[in-house]
C-alpha cells in the first residue's frame, strides 16, 4: 500500500461547561484530523495532545510533527503484516516522543488497511474483537444535590459504573458529595473516583477511608504521576483497588506490578492502538486488570479507542469511552452510549463518520 496525499484538518472541541479536575480546568481541546489517502480509500486519524498529562507534545509542535512524519510515509510503501507496522513506524524520527501523532498517523494507516481487507479496525487489532464494551458514565457535577441527579440519569440510562472526580475541594465536601451519589443510586452501581493526583500518600490514605463507607470500584491516580513510591504504599493500604493513569505517561508504559491494581490505557497518550493492545494483553497476564479511556478526544480518536477496547478481554471494567457528553455539537452516532455499552456496527475501518465524508 503506497499513501499518495494527505490532509491536516485542526479541531477545536468546545466543551459544554468548564470542566474541572484536580489538575486542570478544561474549555476547550485542540488537535489535528489527519487524512491518509492511498488508492481510492481514505483513512482517518486523529491527534488532540493531552498537555494536562505531563506529555512532550502540544498542538503547534504535533503539527510539525505530523507533516514531517507524512513526508516520510509517502516516499515507501506501509509494510505487511500490520505486526510490522509498530516497528516500522519507530523508525519514522518526527513521531519520536511524540505521542499523539503518532497515534494519528498508526490509526490512520491502521482504518486504511482494514478498508482494504474490508473488515472492522478492531478485527485488525484482536483475533476475536468483542461487539459491544461497557463504558462508564462521566459524572461532571460539583454540589452533592446535582452529583445524585446526574447519578439517577445515568443508573436510568442503563449504565452499571459512573466516574467522579475527586480532590478538587476540600474532603468534607467529597465525602457529602459521594454520600449523596451513593443514596441516590443504590448499592449496585460502581463507583470509581479520580484524583488526578491531587493527594500525597497519607492524604490519598486518609480521603480514601474516608470514601470508604461509600463503597469504591477504583481510585485512579490517588497521587502525583511520578511518586511510584507513593502509588505503591496507597495500593498497600488496600482501601480499595488503585488505578494508575498519569503514572503511565511519567513511570514508563510497563509499570512493576506492584505499584498499581489497574492500568488506565490511553492510546492517545501512550502513542497508538497497536501499544494499547499489545500492553494490554501483557498487564493482563501479568495479573493487572486494564481498562481503556479516551483522552478527552473526539469522535475519531474514541473510535479508535472503542476498537482497541474490544480487542482485549473482559476484565470486568467499564472503559473510559463515553465522553461526548462533555462537547459541544457531538453527533450521535454508533460511539453513543446505549445502555451503559457502546456497540459496534460491521462497517469496514474505523467506522467515523469523518472518514466517511473525507
Ligand atoms: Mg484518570
Amino acid at each position: 500500500m503506497i499513501v499518495t496525499d494527505y490532509q491536516l484538518q485542526k479541531i477545536s472541541l468546545g466543551f459544554r461547561r468548564p470542566w474541572r479536575t484536580a489538575a486542570a480546568e478544561f474549555r476547550v481541546r485542540e488537535g489535528w484530523l489527519l487524512t491518509l489517502r492511498a488508492g481510492d480509500c481514505v483513512g482517518v486519524g486523529e491527534c488532540t495532545p493531552l498537555v494536562e498529562f505531563g506529555g512532550p507534545e502540544d498542538v503547534a509542535s504535533a503539527q510539525q510533527a505530523l507533516k514531517a512524519a507524512c513526508a516520510w510515509l509517502m516516499e515507501q510503501s506501509v509494510p505487511e503484516p500490520v505486526a510490522a507496522l509498530e516497528r516500522w513506524l519507530d523508525e519514522c524520527e518526527a513521531l519520536h516522543e511524540r505521542p499523539a501523532s503518532r497515534h494519528a498517523v498508526e490509526c490512520a494507516l491502521l482504518d486504511l488497511i482494514a478498508q482494504a481487507e474490508g473488515v472492522p479496525l478492531r478485527r485488525i487489532l484482536g483475533e476475536q474483537p468483542r461487539t459491544t464494551v461497557p463504558v462508564n458514565a462521566l459524572l461532571t457535577a460539583q454540589s452533592a444535590a446535582e452529583l445524585a441527579t446526574e447519578g439517577r440519569a445515568a443508573l436510568a440510562a442503563g449504565f452499571t459504573t459512573v466516574k467522579v472526580k475527586v480532590g478538587v475541594g476540600p474532603l468534607e465536601l467529597d465525602v457529602e458529595r459521594l454520600g449523596a451519589l451513593r443514596a441516590a443510586v443504590g448499592p449496585d452501581l460502581r463507583i470509581r473516583v479520580d484524583a488526578n493526583g491531587a493527594w500525597s500518600a497519607n492524604e490519598a490514605m486518609m480521603h480514601l477511608r474516608a470514601l470508604a463507607p461509600v463503597g469504591l470500584e477504583l481510585c485512579e491516580q490517588p497521587v502525583p504521576a511520578a511518586d511510584l513510591d507513593a502509588l505503591e504504599a496507597v495500593r498497600r493500604a488496600g482501601i480499595c483497588p488503585i488505578a494508575a493513569d498519569e503514572a503511565l505517561v511519567t513511570g514508563g508504559l510497563m509499570l512493576p506490578t506492584t505499584k498499581a491494581d489497574v492500568l488506565v490505557l490511553r492510546p492517545m497518550v501512550l502513542g497508538g492502538l497497536l501499544r494499547t493492545v499489545r500492553l494490554g494483553w501483557e498487564a493482563q497476564r501479568s495479573g493487572l486488570r486494564v481498562f481503556v479511556a479516551s483522552s478527552l478526544e473526539g469522535p475519531v480518536g474514541r473510535a479508535a479507542a472503542a476498537h482497541a477496547a474490544a480487542a482485549l478481554p473482559d476484565c470486568g471494567l467499564a472503559h473510559g469511552l463515553a465522553t461526548g457528553a462533555l462537547f459541544l455539537d457531538e453527533p450521535p452516532s454508533w460511539l453513543t452510549p446505549v445502555r451503559g455499552e457502546i456497540r459496534f456496527d460491521d462497517g469496514g475501518g474505523l467506522g467515523s463518520e469523518e472518514g466517511r465524508a473525507a
